[in-house]
């Protein structure tokens, strides 16, 4: 019997054939009397984690309107707990993504097969990257979010975030440039950069290791692609075990973050805010639906109700990286999406994908331009598109990365206007965490929504007779 994450808290049971790792897995949680019973008492693993957000956000808000300072504290208080899962979940990434890798590329059987898969992939990524940084443009031009600030709320945001927008300007300071982030991608020490938790040269030293054991004689090459099987399978499990600890890390990171959240903050950008998130979810809704309706041939609506839990997990924990376990998880169990596809395209994806960051610099970047330096040419708008598109793939899947990259496309526009980058930095800081939430669930979104249509375009390629699937 066969039992995914998913599954396992919830109606109907799912049976398919087993394999020996699969009923490790179904062992490793429940049996099928332990099914009937959750399915009469318990909830789904999702209903758990949706109520968790909820309540977190009422405490948070509670604490925050009503100034409860001891529920401020408490809550404040237990935010190790969600740090801890955070933590927890973030150690199987590395293993799991080079298990993983390993054992996807050594089956494909062809070499030529992962140069086309990977070439598809990219093309994709920077296609819906840039499609969003233009939808991000489209709506700054339409609601014009930095021309209806109060110059007192100006003030305020300036005079409270400056010291912090500085720092944030820092640490941007420190990005490496394009070559260097090419160059870095072939690692000195394979062993280096899986200890420093290095993803684009794992990446890199998993295929090639991949493929290399593809290349071995049958005998020796089953003997390791069987023991990378068998860890890829235990961090499955040890995902399924943490996810049953996700309720409880999503309730102590929300309440904390709205406990802490300023609203009058909010009501200043409200603007802003809204425009952000009308882009995300216009992003989701026509550039992610019609890729999954016409070039993955799925249902949309049927796919993101199978990806919601990965969603709740990216908006809570603001990190693509430490959801990357749950997004493999539920790409390979509940899309039934093809290891060989997935294990590559999911974890380049939480590294290099990034369309909600995308769309988000570039609204943040034409709000900062509008408030500070009024209109802002069509010229600027072009560059502002590669730029955001560029410096999206340079951000890292963890939280806060895309306020540090977008120092980099503002200092393009700014350049020659005189104004500090922090300057503009610090207008938007405080409601960076808010927005990063939501940005990272449509990162994860569009990530699995690649890997669907990869998955689809290798399966024509197949009917065409272009080789096994
Ligand atoms: N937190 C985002 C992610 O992990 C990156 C960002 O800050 O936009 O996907």
């Amino acid at each position: 019997m066969w039992v995914s994450l998913h599954t396992v808290l919830k109606v109907p049971v799912v049976v398919r054939p087993v394999t020996a790792s699969q009923a490790l897995l179904s062992w490793a949680t429940v049996t099928r009397a332990d099914v009937d019973h959750y399915t009469a008492v318990d909830m789904q693993l999702y209903t758990k984690i949706t109520i968790a957000l909820i309540l977190g956000v009422v405490a948070g808000l509670l604490a925050n309107i009503l100034d409860i300072d001891p529920l401020t504290r408490l809550l404040v208080s237990i935010e190790p707990i969600g740090t801890a899962w955070i933590r927890l979940i973030t150690m199987v990434v590395v293993p799991l993504v080079f298990a993983s890798l390993i054992v996807g590329t050594a089956s494909l059987g062809d070499i030529t097969k992962l140069g086309r898969i990977g070439s598809k992939t990219i093309v994709y990524y920077m296609a819906t990257t840039a499609i969003a940084v233009t939808i991000g443009l489209l709506l700054s031009n339409l609601v014009q979010p930095g021309a209806r600030m109060s110059p007192e709320g100006l003030e305020a945001l300036r005079s409270n975030y400056m010291a912090e927008g500085a720092s944030r300007v820092e640490l941007a300071q420190d990005a490496p440039a394009l070559i260097d982030v090419l160059l870095n991608m072939i690692p000195r020490n394979p062993v280096a950069a899986l200890a420093a938790g290095d993803m684009l040269p794992i990446i890199f030293f998993a295929i090639f290791l991949g493929a290399a054991i593809s290349a071995l004689p049958m005998e020796r090459r089953d003997h390791i692609v069987g023991f990378f099987d068998g860890l890829n399978e235990a961090c499955m499990v040890m995902i399924h075990w943490i996810m049953k600890l996700a309720p409880y890390a999503v309730f102590a990171l929300i309440g904390a973050v709205i406990a802490r959240f300023g609203l009058d903050v909010l009501s200043s950008l409200l603007v802003y805010v809204v425009a952000v998130l009308i882009g995300l979810a216009l992003h989701v809704a026509i550039t992610y639906s019609l890729a999954l309706k016409f070039l993955a041939r799925r249902n949309p609506l049927a796919f993101f109700r199978k990806i919601r839990g990965v969603q709740l997990i990216a908006f809570s924990t603001s990190s693509s990286n430490a959801t990357l376990p749950l997004t493999m998880e539920t790409a390979e169990d509940e899309l039934g999406i093809e290891k060989e596809v997935s294990s590559f395209v999911l974890p380049l994806g939480a590294t290099i994908n990034m369309d909600g960051t995308a769309l988000y610099q570039a609204v943040a970047t034409m709000f900062i331009a509008q408030v500070l330096i009024g209109d802002i040419s069509l010229t600027v708008q072009l560059g502002i598109v590669l730029t955001a598109t560029l410096a999206s793939i340079g951000a890292a899947g963890v939280p806060s990365a895309g306020i540090i990259i977008l120092v980099v496309v503002l200092e393009g526009v700014l350049a020659g206007s005189g104004i500090d980058p922090a300057a503009g930095i610090a207008l938007i800081l405080g409601v960076d965490r808010i927005l990063d939430m939501c940005r990272t669930a449509v990162n994860v979104t569009g990530d699995l929504t690649a890997a669907a249509v990869i998955e689809r375009s290798e399966y024509e390629h197949a009917l065409r007779g272009g080789g096994a699937r």
